[in-house]
């Protein structure tokens, strides 16, 4: 047992050294040989590719007949499969197990969801997510740890954008509604008027935040709210999105019902996070103001299954019932008037690792493949902020690489297949 995890440990430091080694040694250099690589930018497959590597980086991509490919660089394979950039998920929930939820969260500490974390990272990195936008952990700062984890070699998982805390009103989606008055229970996000919503907003970038996270309306999974009625007034919205990009944050609110996501989005929002009740008025907006949506269609099928096994409240089951089929009429509907769109799931509602199973939901209710692909690549990696770093095999950017058999740009669903990952250069699953 000791001998397999000395062996384990060693697999894991070997899989590092490129971006470990990049200063001491020369580079480690790799090519590539894609049989069909997806051009998201171009909307294209190309043919015959060679991807060059050098340490975390891409240096060059173009047709293997004129690739010119360095003496004593590694080869891989991938001539029978698709090669792809490394898929976005901008709505996930790192620190949390799907199946506590409810009452069954109520004892898991701050530091012990992290930890759940370091599982779902590596889950999540395995089914070819190599970045993430980490829309909260309820309990305080878990994402942010555990993406510091990644980022120092401790934990292999995705790049990640964390939230930390949630930031909502009292009573609301934001806050911890399960426990009664006299155990006196506030979430650490929670802000009553512009100056205190200022404040969490200042608070959760001291303590790490790169994305503020808030609830401009009620939710599914929490107790006694409504996901249609708004919570932040407009001048709490205001307030928190001036204070936030001052500070270099982009704002991702959550919002089910009409009137709170039209007001987030005249506040100047960067995402709208569910949108499931959008109307025309706020389709109107978020193509004026070029507000991303991130629309999660898949994880109904999970929650109505299993959500009650997994301790989610009778009421959210019902909330559900009612939300689920209208987001979806809804993500055909925006998408087809012209709304960005951003790929995000909400995953730690459902089992992390199935985030690509939303692909098939997003090509039912309107996208082509290529489109939903672009969703999960290109677009996230706008939204996300780090255009020049991912989103694309580019030379310059991250070596952030997947690749499945078959064709994706014409069946999505063989993005739940993944069979090769490679992060910042390193293989992570071949
Ligand atoms: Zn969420």
């Amino acid at each position: 047992m000791k001998l397999k995890l000395l062996v384990l440990a060693a697999a894991t430091a070997a899989a590092f050294v490129p971006a470990v080694a990049a200063d001491t040694a020369a580079p480690h250099v790799v090519a590539i040989r894609a049989g069909k690589l997806v051009d998201v930018a171009a909307g294209t497959v190309l043919k015959d590719q060679t991807i060059i590597v050098t340490g975390d980086r891409i240096t060059s991509v173009g047709p293997t007949a004129s690739a010119k490919v360095p003496a004593g660089a590694e080869e891989i394979d991938l001539q029978n499969q698709t090669v792809l950039p490394g898929l976005i998920d901008m709505h996930t929930h790192l620190t949390a197990d799907p199946m506590l939820a409810g009452y069954n969260e109520l004892g898991v500490s701050d530091i012990r969801a992290a930890l759940y974390g370091v599982r779902a990272a590596r889950q999540t990195l395995d089914a070819g997510f190599t970045s993430v936008r980490n829309v909260g952990s309820s309990g305080g700062f878990g994402d942010v740890a555990l993406r510091d984890a990644i980022n120092d070699g401790d934990v292999i998982g995705p790049r990640m954008r964390a939230a930390g805390y949630l930031i909502g009103i009292k009573g609301g989606h934001c806050d911890e509604n399960l426990l009664p008055a006299d155990m006196n229970v506030t979430a650490r996000g929670i802000a009553t008027g512009p100056w205190e919503a200022r404040g969490k907003v200042r608070e959760a970038a001291k303590y790490g935040a790169d994305v503020i996270k808030i609830c401009a309306s009620g939710g599914v999974l929490s107790k006694g709210d409504q996901p249609g009625a708004p919570e932040f007034t407009p001048e709490e919205l205001q307030a928190i999105v001036q204070e936030a990009h001052k500070l270099g944050r982009k704002v991702a609110a959550h919002a089910h019902g009409a009137e709170a996501i039209r007001d987030a989005i005249i506040a100047g929002v960067d995402s709208i996070e569910h949108a499931s009740l959008i109307d025309d008025e706020g389709i109107k907006l978020a193509k004026q103001k070029g507000t991303y949506l991130v629309m999660d269609i898949y994880d109904d099928d999970f929650i109505l299954q299993e959500g009650a096994k997994a301790g989610i409240l009778p009421e959210s089951l019902e909330k559900e019932k009612a939300l689920g089929q209208l987001q979806r009429d809804n993500f055909r509907k925006a998408f087809k008037a012209g709304v960005k769109m951003a790929f995000g799931t909400d995953a730690g509602v459902y089992p992390h690792g199935d985030n690509a199973k939303q692909f098939y939901y997003m090509v039912q209710y309107g996208m082509t493949p290529m489109q939903a692909i672009q969703a999960a690549t290109i677009d996230a990696a706008d939204l996300m902020g780090w255009k020049t770093n991912v989103g694309s095999i580019a030379a310059g950017k991250f070596a952030d690489i997947v690749a499945v058999k078959g064709d994706p740009t014409t069946d999505v669903t063989v993005l739940t297949k993944m069979s090769f990952v490679m992060k910042g250069g390193a293989v992570i699953r071949r």
